[in-house]
């Protein structure tokens, strides 16, 4: 999602039933926008899913090759009510900013807005100035990665954080005494949004934002630690190459998975010989932790 002229977005939601929420989020990441919002609604098995596209972006178009993907994986959904709406960038982050509240992470972490001057005692602060980029400490799938990596000791390693959104995972890593985070995300808005966390937080000399995907980590990098907190569609083909650029004795946290994910990720796990992981469960959610021994 790139910033655009004049600041507007489209802001477009649909409600489906849950079972469906992975093929189409998976669409709509591969064919329209890198991050989206799910939420589950209270009363019955369906979920809304939510994104932005930036106004200068073939929206029609795309909207239209979603609604047609719809139909065709499920045939109750051929009139099904796409809901869109033309926001202006700041009026989004205005509201957003007044629902933004501190969350706090298994015992040592609190993930809080810039402007919350409350201490939280004995907690490491990770400052998240909330934009469009997903990271914000309130999803399943962030509180599960920060969780696990409490656990690690991240003194004086080098770290790979794929996908990295608003940069919290980068920033947490840092913070407890990673000597090196490159961080890296396909949406643009990801990179500017990390770089102003990255300053924010007084971690800018250990963390670097860069546009792109796994591909475009140069060849000789290798991490100690390795983490990604994106969608089970772009985890598993990726996991053999995730162990190559692990160091041996390095760990891989990987997360934005779903209880139904797991008999692939194990698969995968296993065909690249990583055989020791262990669990998380947060409501449907899971992340894994995989050591390379
Ligand atoms: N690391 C953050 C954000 C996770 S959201 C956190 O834990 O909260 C997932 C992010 O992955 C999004 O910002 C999305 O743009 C990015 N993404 C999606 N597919 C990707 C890919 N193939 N390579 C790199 N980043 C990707």
């Amino acid at each position: 999602m790139a910033q655009n002229e004049f600041g507007y977005y489209h802001e477009i939601s649909l409600t489906i039933s849950s079972p469906d929420v992975e093929p189409v989020s998976d669409y709509i990441i591969e064919n329209i926008c890198g991050s989206l919002l799910l939420e589950d609604e209270d009363e019955d098995s369906r979920t809304t899913i939510r994104f932005y596209v930036a106004d200068q972006v073939d929206v029609d178009s795309r909207v239209a090759g979603l609604s047609r993907y719809l139909a065709e994986i499920n045939s109750n959904y051929e009139s099904i009510n796409l809901r869109r709406k033309r926001i202006k960038d700041l009026d989004w982050i205005e509201a957003y900013k007044k629902s933004v509240v501190p969350v706090l992470i298994g015992n040592s972490i609190v993930v809080k807005p810039p402007w919350d001057t409350e201490t939280y005692s004995g907690r490491l602060e990770v400052l998240i100035e909330p934009k469009m980029a997903f990271g914000t400490g309130c999803h399943e799938t962030t509180r599960g990665s920060l969780a696990m990596l409490e656990k690690v000791d991240l003194s004086s390693k080098t770290v790979l954080d794929l996908g990295c959104g608003s940069g919290v995972l980068s920033i947490y890593a840092a913070k407890r005494g990673a000597a090196n985070v490159v961080g890296y995300d396909i949406d643009p808005l990801a990179i500017e949004n990390s770089t102003e966390n990255f300053a924010i937080n007084e971690v800018e000399a250990k963390c670097r934002a860069y546009l792109g995907s796994l591909d475009d980590v140069p060849g000789d990098l290798r991490f100690d630690i390795i983490v990604v907190n994106i969608i089970k569609a772009v985890i598993v083909p990726i996991i053999g190459d995730l162990n190559e650029r692990l160091n041996l004795g390095g760990v891989i946290i990987l997360s934005g998975l779903l209880d139904q994910d797991r008999e692939d990720i194990e698969t995968a796990l296993k065909a690249a010989g990583l055989n020791s992981f262990e669990i998380r469960h947060d409501n449907k959610w899971v992340t894994y932790r995989i050591d390379k021994k």
